[in-house]
């Protein structure tokens, strides 16, 4: 995956030229610098901003995910909207090194106030926010002043993953589960109390607030997006949404857009939200499923193949090299300290480093569907992630991983059936039981120092050490505490 020409980093001047398209330093694959197309870049924002303004919208949030999971906005009215789409809209750099909390660190290479990215809204993906009247949402790429892509940009680094796959012949369709727990609004510093009282999975939890689930489907729909199911989840006051899979990025931008939603139907409804990974210590928490499937001319290459239950020999070298990572991969697919209190046995959030079909104690689930449809429905999931890590990074890592075990030809090892916690202790490897572990395993990757190119390789370090430095002694309840309404 080529990131080698991708220069800026801290004390970069900006370039005084705008650089010709030819020689912005563009990976393959990524889109096409904001020069190159600026007019066209006007045009459709133009087109835009007639649909926009039929449907009463005066302004537009572009939002980015920053290295910690926050959600991070920049937000400009519709008359600015074309500006933005041709020339970007100012953000500092060291958002790369912000904390959940908004503490600000730094990098070898990110850090201090001086500086700025073009934040620039993906015209091709804005929509009317249905449960936020008189507002649109556009995800964002950032790029240098001078027209170069930001290193540290995470949307860019997920193409750059795509493009890797698409110049083997690979497409992928990937979807991230969204659970979360709703509570009666109220400070922040209080227990959550829950709007109903109704059991796991019941029946009485969807009577309760099935107004509210109702408009909440209904606001999913008006943005574009195909619901496959609502229901309510384990923990008091848990539901889990997912939507139908669509291509990586378009999955990653969808989960951010989908949390949006729920957060903003909710608080209509005098509720409040959180995609935490645990909300309450000790109880089942939050996940952030990640579905994934691998395609070759239109074949699902998780099926028809000769590997276990009809994996290709390339979809079980790609599931073998996510496998074989994920203990890297966690240090992108969960960034929180709180996302180890989560991933623990017997809940099911996939605390073993091993696969199984339909297993959910496993980090690796293989799901192939009922008979008939596997062709298309086969996938994997991946149990272990939650909701704080920033989904351009969970699966942009994924991919560059897979693509790694798919080049080596890997095979996957024995299947895990059952519960790995009754197994023969030691025979099954759990997977990090904190930030330290992950993150000494992230310093050994050479692969996703390699993918994600070493401003970003290195931003996502210093985040991640910050935080689990900042937690260090915490108990479970204070950190619980600490995290609960920041994701
Ligand atoms: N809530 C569980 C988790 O933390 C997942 C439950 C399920 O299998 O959907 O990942
Ligand atoms: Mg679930």
């Amino acid at each position: 995956m080529s990131t080698g020409t991708v220069t800026a980093g801290r004390g970069e001047p900006a370039a005084e030229q705008e650089p010709a398209a030819e020689d912005a330093g563009r990976p393959a694959g990524v889109a096409l610098p904001p020069r190159a197309d600026r007019a066209e870049r006007g045009e459709r924002a133009r087109a835009a901003v007639e649909r926009l303004r039929a449907a009463e919208v005066d302004a537009v949030a572009v939002t980015w995910v920053d290295n910690a999971g926050i959600a991070r906005v920049k937000a400009v009215p519709l008359t600015g909207l074309v500006h933005a789409a041709q020339w970007g809209v100012g953000t500092a750099p060291c958002f790369d090194v912000f904390l959940a909390d908004d503490t600000i660190v730094s990098s070898p290479l990110t850090g201090g106030p001086t500086g700025d990215l073009r934040l620039y809204p993906d015209v091709d993906r804005l929509v009317p926010l249905a449960a936020q009247p008189g507002w649109a949402w556009a995800p964002g790429d950032r790029y240098t002043q001078g027209g170069a892509p930001h290193p540290g940009c995470q949307r860019l680094f997920a193409r750059r993953a795509v493009a890797a796959a698409a110049e083997r012949g690979l497409g992928l369709k990937a979807g991230i589960e969204i659970e979360w727990v709703v509570a009666l609004a109220g400070p922040p510093e209080e227990e959550p109390r829950y709007p109903t009282a109704g059991a796991a999975y019941g029946l009485q939890r969807l009577t309760d607030l099935s107004g509210y689930l109702r408009e909440l489907l209904r606001a999913l729909a008006e943005q574009g997006l195909t619901v496959l199911q609502i229901h309510p989840e384990y923990a008091a006051g848990q539901f889990e949404v997912s939507v139908a899979p669509e291509g990586p990025v378009e999955a990653a931008d969808t989960s951010v857009l989908v949390r949006q939603t729920v957060r903003a139907v909710s608080a209509r409804h005098g509720l409040r939200v959180s995609f935490a990974p645990v909300v309450e210590a000790g109880s089942v928490g939050n996940g952030g499923h990640l579905h994934l499937s691998l395609w070759r001319d239109g074949r699902n290459l998780a099926r028809g193949g000769s590997g276990p239950h009809g994996l290709t020999a390339e979809g079980e070298g790609f599931l073998a090299g996510v496998l074989g990572a994920l203990p890297e991969l966690l240090v992108l697919g969960s960034s929180s300290p709180a996302g180890y209190l989560r991933l623990v046995p017997s809940h099911w959030a996939g605390a073993y480093r091993c696969w199984g079909l339909e297993n959910r104690e496993a980090a690796l689930r293989l799901v192939t569907g009922s008979t008939g449809e596997r062709s298309t429905a086969a996938n994997a999931e991946i149990k272990c992630f939650d909701a704080t890590a920033n989904p351009y990074l969970a699966l942009g890592g994924v991919l560059a991983a897979g693509l790694a075990g798919l080049d080596r030809g890997l095979t996957l090892p024995p299947e895990v059936t059952g519960d790995p916690a009754q197994a023969e202790p030691g025979t099954v490897p759990r997977l990090p039981a904190g930030p330290a572990e992950a993150l000494a395993a992230y310093r050994r990757s050479a692969v996703l120092r390699e993918a994600l190119g070493e401003p970003l390789y290195e931003a996502v370090l210093a985040v991640r050490l910050a935080e689990s430095e900042q937690y260090a002694g915490a108990t479970p309840e204070q950190l619980v505490a600490a995290t609960r309404w920041r994701y």
